[in-house]
């Protein structure tokens, strides 16, 4: 939601402290508001304030452009009154933020009252009362049928306990909760969100013991809370999120990705609906074209050629004949033609020759062993075995990855998303509110991290080489784009981002690993996915010496981390759900390059072009052109 003059909004306790700062900040943009609060005093003080902010935006109006009512929150029926006269004055409500809330009186384990000195009191007014506010502002919401924003302010003591406090602690865990749960809401155009700020120098803050409050870096500016509530009323996505605002980490969302992945349901044990089984008659050939690597060599031309193998049948009991429809190219086809994947090295290597190449594919199951029985004839399926560049393959059923379509944008998904996914979640320790920075990032996988670390909440910096991929970076809403044949990415990043970056995903490798590293913050972690400038040096790729990297890594307290798909395979099929799930939903964009690439002949042109720097986006072989787009979208 934008913010702009003419909407309206209504703060609870908008009399003092983060109501009244939000109130204000809200009248400064033109919104007419309602001031809820117990104190007249404060209350009317505010709404004066507040009345000249508006009356800037407006001339001639006919009601007033701020209205302060004096309401206790835990009175229902003065609350209902209050929401009553907003929505009377200004024909609706588009914002409430419900903000009203007070430190616990006295110590619950000696107090037995129920009084307006008891402890009882506080989760009345903390969280009784937040849920009242939030079923009223619903109500008002939904009769206009117009999008509406709920903000819940919590505490960063609702994260995480408080032991001076720990009623004041529970009431505001409890907001936190409840408000979460209310995620669902945006389906109707409604969206909750809480917000969770550390101390802010308010009344209710003044209370704490001086100490503490300089253990925790001192109290927060009020700025960065209005900063963080206007980000929940304008950012769409967010619904039922909970954002954390410290003088330690910054905004911050919580729970983080990784965090919430720990409980939350997988969709594919609940709600997936099993692959629908692809119409289409399979006739099995005697033979089949396959691409071998003959000679070891970085030179994916050179190393490789196109072959005809028997499709040996019978099929062993627990395998899959798969038939290949697309097949994915990748950076590293040409470490894997070069012998490197393979332990051991020496002459050990040669000895291995021929063997299969390709990493990725979709097709569809042509035939299942005896022992097969969860997959049929015409189930579409990823694979992710060695040896799929290839018409057929056969492969032990435990190697199938059922998806819900044979298409181009699910082989994307496998390699290059998985990579992003896995990386980002697992090596790089992703949260949000972070600065993060991709490298390559118009490419298959650099893509995918991009808009991972966008939707995570992230600001997204990308380097490439060209206007197109710079378009299509811009389109995945990037923060800074830094085409490198345009601008020097070196002073961009001293220049616009002095503090550096807290997380890198690179996968140049060479000059462009020592900049990343040069730009990395404070506590910085610096993900390695791969180094394609070194896969093709001109005596094959040369390990490289990284002068001063322990002292650089030392003085800063910066991580580097490896990353390798393959070791982290039992996550793939969780992963790719989550990935088609985005993807399915319209949260997650996937770029194939357009240029075609037909049958098993056209893939070392592929390996290539991927190579040449021209590429936007996942190179795919289609392996079988006369499998048309049409089925394919099924
Ligand atoms: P890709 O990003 O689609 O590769 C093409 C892009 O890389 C090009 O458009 C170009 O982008 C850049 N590039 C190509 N050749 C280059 C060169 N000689 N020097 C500098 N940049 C060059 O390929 P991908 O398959 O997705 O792989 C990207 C990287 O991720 C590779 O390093 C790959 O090994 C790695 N990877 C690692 C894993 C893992 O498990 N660790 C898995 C998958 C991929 P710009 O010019 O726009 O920068």
């Amino acid at each position: 939601m934008e913010l702009r003059p003419g909407l309206s909004a209504l703060v609870t306790g908008g009399g003092a402290g983060i109501g009244r700062a939000l109130i204000l900040a809200l009248a400064q943009k033109g919104i007419f508001v309602t001031v809820v609060d117990f104190s007249q005093e404060n209350g009317k003080e505010a709404a004066s304030l507040a009345g000249t902010e508006v009356s800037n935006f407006h001339s001639n109006l006919t009601f007033p452009p701020v209205l302060f009512i004096k309401c206790d929150v835990t009175n229902k029926n003065e609350l209902a009154a209050a929401f009553g006269k907003h929505v009377e004055t200004y024909g609706g409500l588009d914002i409430c933020i419900n903000c009203a809330g007070i430190a616990t009186p006295v110590s619950f384990y000696t107090d037995e009252t129920d009084g307006s000195k008891s402890w009882r009191r506080a989760i009345d007014v903390n969280l009784i009362a937040v849920i009242d506010c939030t079923r009223l502002a619903i109500q008002a919401m939904k009769a206009r049928k117009k999008p509406g924003v709920i903000i819940n302010v919590g505490s960063a003591s609702g994260l995480y306990p408080m032991y001076a406090d720990p009623i004041y602690s529970g009431s505001k865990g409890g907001v936190v909760l409840f408000t979460r749960s209310l995620a669902l809401y945006k389906r109707q155009g409604i969206r909750i969100n809480a917000l969770c700020p550390e101390f802010v120098q308010t009344e209710l803050a003044s209370k704490m013991d001086p100490k503490f409050i300089a253990l925790m870096g001192g109290f927060l500016p009020m700025d960065s809370v209005v900063k963080g509530a206007y980000e929940l009323i304008t950012d769409e996505s967010k619904a039922g999120s909970c954002l954390w605002i410290s003088n330690r980490r910054g905004i911050e969302y919580w729970p983080t990705p990784a965090e919430e992945d720990k409980y939350r349901l997988q969709p594919r044990t609940s709600r997936r609906k099993p692959p629908e089984v692809v119409p289409i008659n399979i006739q099995l050939p005697q033979n089949f074209q396959k691409i071998v690597v003959h000679t070891l060599s970085h030179n994916f031309h050179s190393a490789t050629s196109v072959v005809q193998a028997p499709l040996r049948l019978p099929l062993k009991p627990d395998h899959v004949l798969l038939k290949i429809i697309y097949a994915g190219v990748n950076a590293s086809d040409v470490n894997f033609s070069s012998g490197r994947y393979f332990s051991g090295g020496g002459t050990d290597l040669a000895s291995r020759l021929p063997f299969d190449a390709g990493f990725e594919a979709v097709g569809v199951v042509a035939g299942v062993g005896d022992s097969v029985k969860h997959l049929k004839v015409g189930t579409p399926a990823a694979i992710m075995t060695f040896g799929s560049y290839a018409e057929f393959t056969m492969v032990h059923s435990k190697h199938i990855l059922p998806v819900a379509r044979p298409d181009p944008e699910i082989v994307a998904m496998l390699t290059s998303g998985l990579t992003a996914s896995l990386a980002l979640e697992k090596a790089a320790q992703m949260e949000s509110g972070k600065t993060v920075l991709v490298t390559a990032a118009a490419g298959g996988t650099g893509q995918f991290a991009v808009q991972l670390a966008k939707l995570a909440g992230n600001k997204v910096i990308a380097t490439c080489g060209g206007k197109d991929k710079a378009e299509l970076l811009k389109s995945l809403k990037v923060d800074r784009v830094i085409d490198y044949k345009v601008e020097n990415i070196k002073t961009v990043l001293k220049n616009e981002f002095p503090k550096g970056v807290d997380i890198i995903y690179e996968s140049v490798g060479g000059e462009m690993f020592d900049i990343c590293l040069n730009a990395l913050a404070t506590y910085g972690r610096l993900v390695v996915i791969g180094m394609i400038s070194q896969y093709q040096g001109e005596h094959g790729w040369r390990p490289r010496n990284y002068t001063g990297l322990c002292e650089k890594l030392l003085a800063k307290s910066q991580t580097v981390a490896g990353f390798f798909l393959v070791q982290y395979a039992h996550f793939w099929q969780h992963h790719l759900d989550k990935l088609v799930d985005l993807y399915s939903s319209g949260k997650l964009k996937v770029a194939v390059d357009p240029k075609p690439f037909f049958g098993i002949h056209s893939v070392a042109d592929a390996v290539d072009y991927l190579h040449s720097g021209k590429s936007v986006g996942k190179v795919v072989v289609c392996v079988d052109p006369a499998f048309s787009p049409r089925q394919a979208k099924l």
